[in-house]
């Protein structure tokens, strides 16, 4: 028989999870295979953890992963897919954005023999900004990056135990699931479904949160930006051609005086802008280097409900796949 593991990040939503569980639990129940469900506590602090303890109490097919603080959504289902051993991982957010109802389908089209089967909102119940705002995210990663990042699928999806092994052996620190997905291949399809708005509460992720994240996304899967300040410095350069031809033929041939300043003035700034956007576009990639090379760990443990055998590599956080973690000196 099959098993699966519903991966479910949580961060202070104590108004959802009576409602989420009910629904999540119920889902699993009639599905033919044994199943568990692993909530990633993300250092909640409005009473999710108690309550979550308490479900954990109820059925030992509960799993509670409490993080020692917040570590950001991202991080969470990192620890979640470390801690997995089905068949097969699904992957949903907390809020009911993503109904559990949907599960049954993403199973099917697993059966039927894709490795990555992943949710595709067909419409979002967002506000209009944000909604643009995300298009635009996806119509820019589609454009820079050479992996093709599927438009409107985000965490909510099914995957295989490949492809969980795979993510979960890979040990970058700026972890994009969708991206780190959709870079495993295989066979990936998408299945449409209705996105629900927030069941209750604000977004846990800050606009702040989230802008951090599609820098992330972008730089992680994609060298065009530092490309486009060699780029940009060709076109510069060429346009410091052209006006230089022009000084030439005003010297030379025309023979009018200069009247300089304004056309200085404005190439000085325009050039220093560049160069500030092709630095500023360099320090990312450095601060992420930085980030690599320190090696912390993406997440701390705090401790962790209904696991019996806890891989080390997830305790450390780094899901690097190495079971044992050197012991400190
Ligand atoms: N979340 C988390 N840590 C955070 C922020 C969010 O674990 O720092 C969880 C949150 O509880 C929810 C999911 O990630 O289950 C999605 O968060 P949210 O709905 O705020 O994000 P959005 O819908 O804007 O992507
Ligand atoms: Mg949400």
């Amino acid at each position: 028989m099959n098993t699966l593991d519903a991966v479910v990040p949580v961060y202070n939503e104590i108004e959802i999870l009576p409602e989420l569980h009910r629904r999540l639990t119920g889902v699993l129940e009639g599905l033919p295979l044994e199943w568990r469900v692993i909530y990633v506590n993300d250092g909640s602090v409005d009473g999710s953890t108690a309550r979550l303890d308490a479900y954990a109490d109820a059925d030992p097919r509960v799993v509670i992963v409490h993080l020692a603080r917040n570590f950001g959504q991202q991080a969470a289902i990192a620890a979640g897919l470390s801690q997995t051993d089905a068949d097969a991982v699904i992957l949903l957010d907390g809020d009911l954005q993503d109904p559990p109802e949907v599960i049954p389908e993403l199973l099917e089209t697993w059966k039927a023999g894709h490795d990555v089967v992943y949710a595709v909102k067909r419409k979002r119940k967002e506000a209009l900004p944000k909604r643009a705002l995300f298009s635009l995210f996806y119509l820019i990663l589609g454009k820079l990056s050479s992996l093709e990042i599927p438009a409107n699928a985000g965490n909510f999806s099914l995957m295989d135990r490949r492809v969980v092994d795979t993510i979960n052996a890979m040990p970058e620190h700026n972890r994009y699931v969708s991206g780190l997905r959709a870079y495993v291949g295989g066979s990936q399809t998408g299945v449409e479904f209705e996105r629900e708005a927030r069941y209750a509460g604000q977004p846990r992720q800050s606009p702040l949160k989230l802008f951090r994240m599609a820098i992330d996304a972008f730089v992680s899967y994609s060298e065009v930006p530092l490309r486009l300040a060699t780029v940009m410095g060709f076109v510069v350069s060429g346009m410091a051609f052209l006006v230089l031809l022009n000084v030439l033929w005003q010297k030379l041939v025309s023979g009018e005086a200069i009247l300089g300043w304004a056309s200085v003035m404005t190439s000085v700034l325009f050039i220093g802008g560049i160069q500030l956007i092709a630095i500023g576009m360099i320090g990312e990639y450095i601060g992420r280097i930085y980030t690599e090379t320190k090696h912390r760990p993406n997440w701390i443990v705090d401790r962790s409900r209904n696991l019996d055998s806890e891989p080390t590599a997830a305790r450390a956080g780094r899901a690097t796949g190495v079971k044992e973690v050197a012991p400190p000196g």
